[in-house]
C-alpha cells in the first residue's frame, strides 16, 4: 500500500501587498494518519483590485466542491467538470460584479488515489514529478513564450529570460469554454516518487535542479520552506504557492 505525505506554503513574497495565489490540500476526513488519497490545487488568480484573490479562491473553492461530489470511478473526467464549473463561477462572479471583471486564475490540480494520478492543468503554474532522481514537469506551461518555443520562434534557454514570459494564454475566467491539459489516463505512482506543484513566482526565481534539490533529499515541510525561502531571497517579485507530496510505501 502506498501513503502519502503533504506539505505547502503561500507567501505574498517581498514586493506584492495581497497574495492573489492560493492552495488547497484536501484528503478524505476517515483517512486519518495514512493517507491514501488527495487533491492537491495551486490557483494563481490575476485582474485588478480584489479580483485575482477572488478569482484563485473560487478556482479551489469549485474545484474541490466538484471533485466532491463526483463518483470515485471517473476522477480523469470529474477534474474536467471540475475546470468547467469553476471557470463558469468565475465568469458569473465577474458579471455580477464590475470591479471583478476580466479576473481570471490559473489552475493546476493533482488528484492522488492508491497508486494512480491525475492531474487537470490551465495557466503557467506548474506540476512536477521527481522519480528515480529525474525531475519531469509533467504541465505544460499555457504562456506566449511557451507557445513561441513550440513554434520554433524561441528557444528555451530565451524563453526562461523573456520579459514577456509571464503573459499566459489560457486561464480560467477568460474564455466561455477554456481548454485545460487533463490526463486522459491515470498515471501510475510509486514509492518514492514526490510531486511538486508551485505557482510562476517560484519557478520564475528557482530553476527545476534547483527544485530537484530541495525536494530530493528533504521532507515536504522543509522542501517548501526551503524553496520559498530562495524566491524571496532573490527578490520574491511576485506571490510564491508550493504544494509537495511524498509517496511511500506504508
Ligand atoms: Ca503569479
Amino acid at each position: 500500500m502506498l501513503r502519502m505525505k503533504f506539505a505547502f506554503l503561500t507567501d505574498k513574497g517581498c514586493v506584492r501587498e495581497n497574495n492573489e495565489d492560493h492552495v488547497g490540500v484536501f484528503v478524505p476526513l476517515d483517512e486519518g494518519k495514512h493517507v491514501e488519497s488527495a487533491l492537491l490545487i495551486v490557483a494563481d488568480g490575476m485582474g485588478g483590485h480584489q479580483g485575482g484573490e477572488v478569482a484563485s479562491r473560487l478556482a479551489v473553492e469549485v474545484i474541490q466542491r466538484t471533485c466532491a461530489e463526483e463518483s470515485v470511478l471517473s476522477y480523469g473526467e470529474s477534474l474536467g467538470r471540475a475546470f468547467v464549473a469553476a471557470n463558469k463561477a468565475i465568469l458569473q462572479q465577474a458579471g455580477e460584479c464590475p470591479s471583478l471583471l476580466g479576473m481570471g486564475s490559473t489552475a493546476t490540480a493533482l488528484l492522488l488515489s492508491g497508486q494512480d494520478a491525475w492531474f487537470a492543468h490551465i495557466g503557467d503554474s506548474r506540476l512536477y514529478r521527481l522519480r528515480d532522481d529525474v525531475l519531469t514537469q509533467l504541465s505544460e506551461d499555457h504562456s506566449l513564450v511557451a507557445e513561441m518555443v513550440k513554434a520554433g520562434l524561441m528557444t528555451p534557454e530565451q524563453a526562461v529570460r523573456h520579459p514577456n514570459r509571464n503573459i499566459i494564454t489560457r486561464a480560467l475566467g477568460s474564455d466561455a469554454e477554456p481548454i485545460p491539459q487533463l490526463t486522459g489516463q491515470p498515471i501510475p505512482v510509486k514509492a518514492g516518487d514526490r510531486f511538486l506543484l508551485c505557482s510562476d513566482g517560484l519557478h520564475d526565481l528557482v530553476s527545476d535542479a534547483e527544485m530537484l534539490a530541495a525536494i530530493s533529499g528533504s521532507p515536504p515541510e522543509t522542501a517548501c520552506h526551503a524553496l520559498v525561502e530562495l524566491a524571496k531571497e532573490r527578490g520574491g517579485k511576485d506571490n510564491i504557492s508550493v504544494i509537495v507530496a511524498e509517496i511511500s510505501e506504508t
